[in-house]
């Protein structure tokens, strides 16, 4: 990692540290999450604020000296908005590899950039609520789980020319928090349908933490 890395700066919403990763694959796990600013995909039900494209919301450049300095969890999740827009990404995990951490990306798969094959990326597809956001192909190959926020259990079908017969990575599907009484039956419903495919709550929300 050259020196003059470390002061590369990348616009952070927030970060936080010693909480539990709440969903998919990783749930229950000990991270900190790094959450950079901005996302252009504006889900209606975005509960990280980019409904609306995210102006109202802090972004604070930080360089990434200052964001290893905050880390205090084996694993870190780079989360958004939408992390892939960041051209510096690719620096940031580099750094947090170097510095020994274990690296999770969550992302819509609209963007790529160059990351390490090292760092754990879970696609969380949103061409359904905006195809102007077409997911890269090549996520379909690289992600090491795919998460399927679920509303009305049609998002299934849409994805199915993507979820090819055979497909090695778990299948998360997750009711969307504010339609969840109605989403959860209708995943029961799906699973049966597709047995290899996996529930996926927000359980950091069922217990109150960030
Ligand atoms: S892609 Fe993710 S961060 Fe962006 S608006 Fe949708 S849910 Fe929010």
């Amino acid at each position: 990692m050259l020196a003059s890395n470390l002061q590369v700066k990348l616009p952070i919403h927030e970060t936080f540290q010693c909480t539990v990763q709440g969903e998919g694959y990783w749930t229950g796990t000990l991270v900190d999450f790094i959450r950079l600013a901005g996302c252009p995909v504006r889900c209606p039900w975005c509960d990280t604020g980019y409904a609306n494209g995210g102006k109202d919301l802090p972004s604070v450049p930080q360089s990434i000296a200052q964001l290893l300095a905050q880390l205090q969890s084996p694993r870190v999740v780079i989360t958004g908005g939408e992390p892939f827009i960041h051209p510096n990404l690719p620096k940031l995990v580099a750094a947090l590899l170097q510095a020994d951490k274990q690296v999770s990306i969550e992302t819509s798969g609209a963007y790529w950039q160059d990351v390490s094959p090292q760092a754990w990326i879970t696609l969380s597809p949103k061409e359904h609520i905006n195809p102007q956001y077409p997911v890269q192909e090549h996520f379909w190959k690289k992600a090491n789980e795919i998460k399927l926020v679920v509303s009305t259990g049609e998002e299934v079908d849409f994805y199915k020319k993507y979820f090819i017969e055979g497909i090695k990575v778990p299948v998360f599907l997750q009711p969307e928090w504010e339609s969840r009484e109605r989403a959860i039956p209708i995943i029961l419903e799906l699973l049966k349908q597709h047995p290899s495919y996996r529930l996926s709550l927000q359980t950091h929300k069922f217990i109150g933490v960030q």
